[in-house]
């Protein structure tokens, strides 16, 4: 009922960047080659994410509003290797318990599109091309508590921000559009991987980085290093990827910093790009509703591999 899918929404969106990061993955899940976000407010006002993925057909829109629907896995085996950013099926009834949601939607094979007003169910003939649009508005709105934990506007789009670059950075495939109070905030075209670098971490981190490239038994580790002291200002920029999925973890931190150790003067932390590409059934991804947590069947393996990947990347000769 409302009261529990409110509960179960804390878990899921904090801020305005959880509904933007729930939203991009399943844009990318249906297979977008552009998404374009539009804010306002820093996203508290609305949030709305435009796609030109598969669409979700007329009868199976109200089915994506509710808990537990997915139309991703189908059973538990496929749980064991999830190839979707998403497959809890949480995430939009999540969000339409604590805003007002519409969805907008038209698949290839049909005439028109179909507009859903999450509150009053209605469901009506629209216009718009094959894809998904997600409106978002007003979030938190029927729960002050929690709206007053917002920050400001600013604050709120540096959080939203920082959501679409993760994504973007895993990516390069797809352009990604970033609009803000009705002006351009970023754009970013599909392109190749190192360009997306350049275009989102700036034209400097190519040149003060370099190449990763490493594999240890079902590991594959790439990505970009930065170089100790040239990525002096970038403090913050870790991104660490598992089988495209962004994520935070210990292990792979802890692996990152200690290939540094050394060459790192002070509190500095490294900056890096990593891509772990890891057999499926070696990781759990399901293990906290935002995913952002993975867990490693064997993390010595993945600490010793990441560590050697970073150190053999930072100790090759320079061109
Ligand atoms: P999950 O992503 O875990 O399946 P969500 O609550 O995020 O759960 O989405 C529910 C369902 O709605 C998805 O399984 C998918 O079928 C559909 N859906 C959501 N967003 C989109 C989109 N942008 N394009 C196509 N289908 C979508
Ligand atoms: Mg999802």
């Amino acid at each position: 009922d409302e009261l529990v899918s409110q509960i179960a929404a804390g878990e899921v969106v904090e801020r305005p960047a959880s509904v933007v990061r729930e939203l991009v993955d399943n844009a990318l899940d249906a297979g977008a080659t552009q998404v374009t976000v539009r804010l306002l407010a820093g996203g508290v006002r609305l949030i709305a994410i435009e796609d030109d993925g598969c669409g979700i057909e007329r009868e199976q829109l109200p089915l994506a509003l509710k808990r537990h629907a997915t139309s991703k896995i189908g059973s538990l085996a496929d749980l064991e290797s999830v190839g979707t950013m998403g497959f809890r099926g949480e995430a939009l009834a999540a969000i339409a318990s604590v805003s007002e949601l519409h969805l907008l939607s038209r698949t290839a094979g049909q005439a028109s599109a179909f507009l859903l007003d999450a509150s009053s169910g209605e469901l009506r003939p629209a216009a718009r091309s094959t894809g998904t649009t997600v409106e978002v508005k007003e979030l938190f709105f029927s729960t002050p508590a929690r709206r007053k934990f917002l920050k400001t506007d600013a604050t709120e789009l540096a959080h939203c921000l920082e959501a679409v670059r993760r994504h973007a950075l895993a990516r390069p495939d797809v352009g990604f559009t970033v609009w803000h109070e009705g002006k351009l905030v970023e754009q970013w075209r599909a392109g190749a991987r190192d360009q997306r670098l350049a275009d989102v971490l700036g034209e400097d981190f190519l040149g003060d980085s370099v190449a990763i490239e490493h594999v240890a038994g079902p590991l594959r580790i790439t990505g970009r290093a930065g170089i100790p002291d040239a990525a002096r200002s970038r403090a913050d920029w870790q991104y660490a990827y598992v089988n495209g999925r962004y994520v935070r973890d210990k292990v792979i931190t802890h692996a990152a910093r200690s290939a540094y150790e050394d060459l790192l003067h002070g509190q500095r932390q490294p900056v890096y790009v990593l891509h772990l590409a890891i057999d499926p059934t070696r990781v759990d991804v399901n293990v906290h509703p935002t995913k952002i947590e993975v867990r490693f069947r064997d993390s010595r393996e993945v600490h010793q591999a990441v560590r050697r990947a970073v150190e053999a990347a930072l100790s090759a000769p320079r061109a």
